[in-house]
Formats: C-alpha cells, sequence, structure tokens
C-alpha cells in the first residue's frame, strides 16, 4: 500500500474528483479529512464509503476560501487525526460568462473559491508541515488555465493563478521537504462537466486525440503519485492530464 498510516486533507471530496481522489488513497491505506460546504447526507454517504477500506475517515463542513474556514478545518483535523501528511487543493467551481458579460461577483465569486482557496488551505496547513518537516501539497488546476477558453476568463486566471502561487510556495517549502505540485487536468467527466451543453461536448471531443473524456479515477492516479513516495522527487510539476488535448 503506497499511503498506509498516512493522512490525507482533501478539499471539496463529497462528489467528482475530490470523491474520486478520497476512494483512490483510502485504497491505499490512507486516512482521509475531507470537506464540503455544509454536512450534507452526500457527505456522510462519501464518509461511509470511505471508511469501508478500514481507514479513518471524517467530512468537515468548511468553506476554504476564507481563511478562518480553512484554519478550523485544518486544525480540528489534526485534533481528530493527529497529523497531516498531505493536502490535495481539489474544491473548486465554474460561473460562465463572456468578459464583456461577466458581473463582478462572478470574477470574484470564481478567484475566491478556486484561487483564494488555494492559499487559505496552503497557508493553514504549513506550520503543521514545517515543523515536522515533511508533506505533499497538490493543487487541481486547468488546461484552461495555460491555454484559456471562451467565457471562462475568471476560471483561466484562478487556475493560472494557481500554478504560479505553486512555483513561489515550491521555492519557500522546499528546503523543509515540503512537495507541492499541479495537476491540470483536461475534460473530465464530473457533475461539473455534465452542464456543458453537448455541442461543446462534441467539439472539445474532436480536440482530444484519446477520443474520449478523462475519468476521476485517472486524475486520482496522478494525485496518488505526486503525494506518495513515488513522486519523492517532483516538485514544481505542473502534470497535463488531458488526453493530448490542443492548447494544452
Ligand atoms: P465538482 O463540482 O463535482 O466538485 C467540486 C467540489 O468542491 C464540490 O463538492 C463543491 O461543493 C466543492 N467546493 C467548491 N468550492 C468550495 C468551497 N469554497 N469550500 C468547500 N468546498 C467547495 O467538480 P469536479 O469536476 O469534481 O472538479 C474538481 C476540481 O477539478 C475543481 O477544482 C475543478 O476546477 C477541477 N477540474 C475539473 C475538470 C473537469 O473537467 N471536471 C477539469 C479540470 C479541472
Amino acid at each position: 500500500m503506497l499511503l498506509k498510516d498516512k493522512v490525507a486533507i482533501i478539499t471539496g471530496a463529497t462528489r467528482g474528483i475530490g470523491r474520486a481522489i478520497a476512494l483512490r488513497f483510502a485504497q491505499e491505506g490512507c486516512n482521509i479529512a475531507f470537506c464540503g460546504r455544509s454536512r450534507s447526507e452526500q457527505m456522510i454517504a462519501v464518509e461511509q464509503e470511505l471508511q469501508a477500506f478500514g481507514i479513518q475517515a471524517k467530512g468537515y463542513a468548511a468553506d476554504v476560501s476564507h481563511l478562518e474556514s480553512s484554519q478550523q478545518f485544518v486544525n480540528d483535523a489534526v485534533a481528530d487525526f493527529g497529523h497531516i501528511d498531505i493536502l490535495i487543493n481539489n474544491a473548486g467551481i465554474t460561473d460562465d460568462a463572456a468578459i464583456k458579460r461577466m458581473t463582478e461577483a462572478q470574477w470574484d465569486n470564481v478567484l475566491n473559491n478556486d484561487l483564494k482557496s488555494v492559499f487559505c488551505m496552503t497557508k493553514a496547513v504549513q506550520p503543521y508541515m514545517w515543523k515536522q518537516g515533511f508533506g505533499s501539497i497538490v493543487n487541481i488546476s486547468s488546461v484552461v488555465g495555460i491555454g484559456g477558453n471562451v467565457n471562462q476568463a475568471n476560471y483561466a486566471a484562478a487556475k493560472a493563478g494557481i500554478i504560479g502561487f505553486t512555483k513561489t510556495a515550491v521555492k519557500e517549502m522546499g528546503a523543509r521537504n515540503i512537495r507541492i505540485n499541479v495537476v491540470a487536468p483536461g475534460f473530465i467527466a464530473t457533475e461539473m462537466t455534465g452542464d456543458v451543453p453537448e455541442q461543446l461536448k462534441t467539439y472539445w471531443q474532436t480536440r482530444i486525440p484519446l477520443r474520449r473524456p478523462g475519468r476521476p479515477e485517472e486524475v486520482a492516479n496522478a494525485c496518488l503519485y505526486y503525494a506518495s513516495e513515488l513522486g519523492s522527487y517532483n516538485t514544481g510539476d505542473v502534470m497535463h492530464l488531458c488526453g493530448g488535448m490542443e492548447d494544452a
């Protein structure tokens, strides 16, 4: 098992990619502290799914776009689990519009949930990882942060910002053996992409050489590589996980 007795904090893991990461890590013996905005039935169901692997798992209600809420989540997780080895910054949203129609609220909403959240959670775990002299952080960006995408200026800016943030954090924390890497998925079939119009889906799929969307489990495998000792000499990477999509 690649993560036996490790502790991972995963944001936004009640569904989609976050849930797939939590399940994959649990399969490798990892204990999981995860969050969603509220302690919903969905969260309790994921908690039970994870516990079925014989590991410790707990869901917390936290809004990671606020520093205080992020710190509370991390402190509660450390109190319950004892320490933290891994942070996966997965939580994110989209709120699409062309720049000419995008409101200030749409801009702020996406920047806060997708970029500020990465700052808040990294800042919250840093004291623990710094003190113990190790840690692995994986930030989920997007190919949209690399190549841009129509109607997603807010999302592209946030996801590109994650890369700049990561490159800096790597330089600040490397000497304490804290590794930070980015996984930038392309088109992954989840609830988030379920709303994309059929027409656009077809257009995207013709631009993917592998001719299919990615699966959440494939993103989870990339996270497992970086989070575990398999990626022990990787830091500052930006892995494009997009089936060879153009512009990525
Ligand atoms: P999703 O909407 O299914 O899941 C995201 C989860 O994050 C949700 O449960 C949501 O409630 C939670 N969340 C959002 N903001 C939060 C906050 N402030 N506090 C706590 N929880 C919060 O989305 P997904 O498709 O699973 O995407 C997961 C991540 O992967 C996102 O960062 C997304 O941008 C990124 N991504 C997704 C795709 C894709 O094609 N699905 C592609 C590239 C990148």
